[in-house]
């Protein structure tokens, strides 16, 4: 694999090409690699700079594997891939990072809260249930009680397939499912983890979401987290525990509830570059998707240390603006000092799409938030139509 990056020669193929896939190629074009794209999206944000796009379903076996055994090795940058054509590829001898075991673990969430319990994982209380009925049965007989969170074990995504059970008045969703405890949560923060072959590992400095008070939806994130040294320790030991127990190769986003007591509980794991990563292109010395490569590539971890405080924030498609894309209030926020937009070409907006997201940078996080407050009411997603 060194070989062919030292002789620019080295094919990676990556499902998919949505923003991460995008921003992975940025990095690995810096090392000349060629990159090639499974994506179903004709317009998938990785098209453009790709070196291939290959149109195709992830979810497809035959699709999967054709990709994979064109390219000297296989990377995903989201979870919900045909699992068996990732096996597969891997007995033939093709070479799959992180490995699609580890993958076929955390697709399903109730074996990821089997694999916390195992390892002695602080997580919230948890059971699993086949269907709809078994759960109302085992509410019924008070093996499980109310308020609790019901989660798909496969195929969620960003708050799809989750869902806050009150009481019997609110509708579970219909599936095979984990649910957990509610948590009381007082804070939401994330650490990536990055490990290589070598066993070497290291973490991104903390993140911090804030939360839309009317929505609940995360809003922003920022870096560093405002916790105690000792939190930020417990939650890297765990997000090391984690990836040294799973024996991965690559990148893991670990999140984390801190609740009202204090306890820092894992919520959940990604094997892969990660949302709460975003600001690390700009404000940590090597960023995820740089890490990500050497992590994969077998070559030794970059230094993690920050450059500067942030705030990153999600451009979302506005509510009533649905077709063609068109930003406003560019020029003016790159304007201020320190703020870097990042637009991932999307030619359609529609509410809440992620369409692009903003790191403001300063040399505090009181003062990137107090830019980050300018940018917000300046920069918008909206459609031609309106
Ligand atoms: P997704 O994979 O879709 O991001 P998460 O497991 O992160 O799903 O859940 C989405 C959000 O729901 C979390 O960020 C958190 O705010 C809330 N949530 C999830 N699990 C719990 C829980 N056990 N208790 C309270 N809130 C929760």
């Amino acid at each position: 694999m060194i070989d062919k990056l030292a002789n620019s020669n080295l094919k990676l193929g990556i499902i998919s090409g949505g923003q991460l896939g995008k921003m992975l190629i940025q990095e690995a074009s810096k090392w000349a690699i060629a990159t090639y794209v499974l994506d179903p999206d004709p317009d998938c944000p990785a098209k453009r700079i790709a070196t291939e796009h290959v149109q195709g379903d992830f979810l497809d076996f035959d699709t999967v594997y054709a990709f994979g055994k064109e390219v000297d090795i296989l990377t995903y940058e989201m979870e919900n891939i045909n699992i068996e054509a990732l096996l597969q590829l891997k007995a033939d001898g093709f070479k799959i990072v992180p490995d699609p075991q580890v993958l076929a673990l955390i697709q399903d969430k109730g074996l990821q809260k089997e694999f916390y319990q195992k390892h002695n994982i602080p997580t919230s209380p948890f059971a699993c249930y086949e269907n709809t009925d078994a759960i109302t049965k085992a509410i019924e007989e008070k093996v499980f009680t109310y308020p609790f969170v019901q989660k798909l074990r496969k195929g969620g995504y960003d708050g799809h397939g989750v869902a806050l059970i009150h009481s019997a008045e609110d509708r579970l969703l219909d599936g095979s499912s984990m649910l957990e405890k509610k948590v009381e949560i007082d804070k939401e923060i994330a650490v990536i983890v990055a490990r290589n072959d070598l066993g070497e590992v290291r973490c991104f400095p903390t993140v911090e979401m804030t939360f839309d008070a009317k929505t609940n939806l995360v809003e922003d994130l920022f870096c560093p987290a405002n916790i105690s040294g000792e939190d930020v320790k417990i939650a890297e030991d765990l997000a090391i525990k984690i990836i040294e127990n799973l024996e991965m190769v690559g990148l893991l986003a670990v999140e984390f509830f801190i609740d009202l007591n204090g306890e820092i509980l894992v919520n959940e794991v990604a094997p892969r570059p990660h949302n709460s990563g975003h600001h690390t292109i700009e404000s940590v010395m090597t960023s995820q998707l740089e890490q990500m490569l050497r992590a994969i590539l077998g070559l030794p971890l970059g230094s993690t240390n920050l450059i500067m405080p942030s705030v990153m924030l999600n451009l979302l498609g506005e509510a009533g603006h649905t077709g063609e894309v068109r930003y406003e209030g560019l020029s003016e926020v790159l304007s201020i000092e320190g703020v870097k937009v990042h637009l991932y070409g999307k030619h359609q907006t529609r509410p809440s799409r992620k369409m692009g997201h903003v790191t403001v940078l300063a040399d505090t996080v009181e003062n990137a938030f107090e830019k980050a407050d300018k940018v917000k009411n300046i920069i918008k997603v909206k459609s031609w139509e309106k």
